[in-house]
């Protein structure tokens, strides 16, 4: 497979962008060689610069649940667009499109938008602090919750790819007000609130950790932190920037049937263009500005283009059904890739929620802690990368970033994946 013209804007680009990339996590550093630059997507596909194509198991980092380029949204933004692209004032869009996040997230009474995840991280824990008046928070070792200085505290995804974990220019002033406890491990969490909890404004989680890989919570977890928040007056946020109409309609809280406080949302929500959102209890939400004292904003917030993009998301993911076809795709390629490994014997394991995924490299059955993703093996992972690669399956170019599928991956494209997994499973192997 030739990359010729990828190689050669990626020269051109490390010129005028630092490491040639807008965002670490698309550098491949962490499996060598040069990152692909793309023209082109299409339904399932990707296609280079160079002509190449790839089935898809990025989705533009999980936006991408209809697939590339979705007649859908494709319309939805046109309409908008022959009516002007922003105004800076209200719109009767953002009232649809709260409505919608509302009825489809139960624990959501009041909803703002932000232009990106981190914002509203970040504003859901200023919120938070400014409910409880404490300053201290809580979140877990290898769960990402976007780029703010108070959140860069072991987090995973670009920052565990780059070796990382804290950044640098971060105050030491701001993490000593980040705790960070281990994934998983309830007893922790207990041991921690019944020394700390009264100081404590708010317990941030992704519900099923996706920058770490995938690894979804164990029995009782998540309903721990449920009851240590409870018996502590701390808010509860889950961080469904990534699981949010990803994992289900109603995220990974309607899996779990455990109920936060408040809840970040993105990626989905925006097919494809940059949106977040932060929601919860009317209580809550009612301290931010211009009703309460915690002051928000966004020039761009609730853009009508994303509004008009999300809204068509909602409503094409609110079709009976969907969930289950999508995880069923998923749920074939998983089982699919396991046999081939096994055939191989190459060891390997899964983890899938929804339409998400991940792949270890592991000896152990199941991967359930931060401990065990980090002991996979990363050379096997490197070399299984460029092998998929050179098989046209496009994989994030890091062992700790979960997979995402679309609804418009056909039997076609599993098998397609399956052919190049089975013949990248055999040279490692050999
Ligand atoms: C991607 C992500 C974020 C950050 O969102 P951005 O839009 O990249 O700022 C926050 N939390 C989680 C769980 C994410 O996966």
């Amino acid at each position: 497979m030739n990359h010729v013209n990828s190689k050669s804007l990626f020269d051109a680009a490390q010129k005028v962008i630092p490491g040639g990339v807008n965002s670490p996590v698309r550098a491949f550093r962490s499996v060598g060689g040069n990152p692909l630059f793309f023209k082109g997507g299409e339904g399932a596909y990707l296609i280079d610069a160079d002509d190449n194509r790839y089935v898809d198991y990025v989705g533009a980092w999980g936006p991408l649940i209809l697939g590339h380029g979705s007649p859908l949204v494709v319309d939805a933004l046109r309409k908008q667009l022959d009516q002007g692209i922003g105004y800076g004032a209200s719109t009767e869009a953002e009232i649809n499109i709260a409505t919608k996040i509302v009825d489809i997230v139960p624990s959501i009474e009041k909803v703002r938008l932000t232009t990106s995840g981190t914002e509203a991280t970040m504003s859901a824990i200023r919120v938070a602090r400014g409910y409880t008046g404490r300053d201290a928070i809580v979140k877990f070792e290898g769960c990402y919750h976007g780029h703010a200085d108070g959140l860069l505290v072991k987090a995973g995804s670009g920052a565990l790819t780059l070796g990382e974990p804290d950044s640098l220019g971060v105050p030491k002033a701001y993490t000593n007000l980040t705790h960070v406890l281990p994934y998983n491990d309830a007893q922790a969490v207990e041991d921690f609130f019944s020394k700390h909890g009264d100081t404590i404004a708010c317990l941030i989680v992704e519900p099923i950790a996706g920058n770490m890989n995938l690894v979804p919570p164990v029995p009782g977890f998540l309903e721990t932190l449920r009851e240590v928040c409870d018996k502590h007056g701390t808010v509860l946020i889950f961080d469904e920037v990534m699981t949010g109409f990803r994992v289900a309609r109603g995220g990974a809280q309607e899996v779990y049937g455990v109920t936060p406080d408040m809840t970040c949302l993105g990626k989905v929500i925006g097919g494809g263009l940059p949106v977040g959102a932060f929601g919860g209890r009317t209580d809550i939400m009612n301290m931010i500005a211009p009703l309460g004292a915690v002051y928000q904003a966004g020039t761009l917030s609730g853009s009508p283009l994303a509004v008009a993009a999300g809204i068509c998301m909602l409503d094409a993911i609110s079709q009976p059904g969907f969930y289950e076809d999508l995880g069923a795709r998923a749920e074939k390629l998983m089982t699919g890739l396991k046999s081939r490994a096994a055939k191989a014997g190459i060891p390997f394991t899964t983890n899938q929620v929804g339409g998400m995924f991940g792949c270890f490299f592991s000896e152990e059955d199941t991967v359930t802690t931060f401990s065990q993703v980090m002991a996979c093996n990363s050379d096997h992972f490197q070399r299984y990368f460029h092998l998929m690669l050179d098989g046209g399956v496009y994989l994030a170019p890091s062992a700790f970033e979960a997979g995402f599928i679309s609804i418009v991956h056909g039997e076609a494209e599993l098998a397609a994946t399956l052919a190049a997994a089975e013949n990248a499973f055999t040279a490692l192997a050999s």
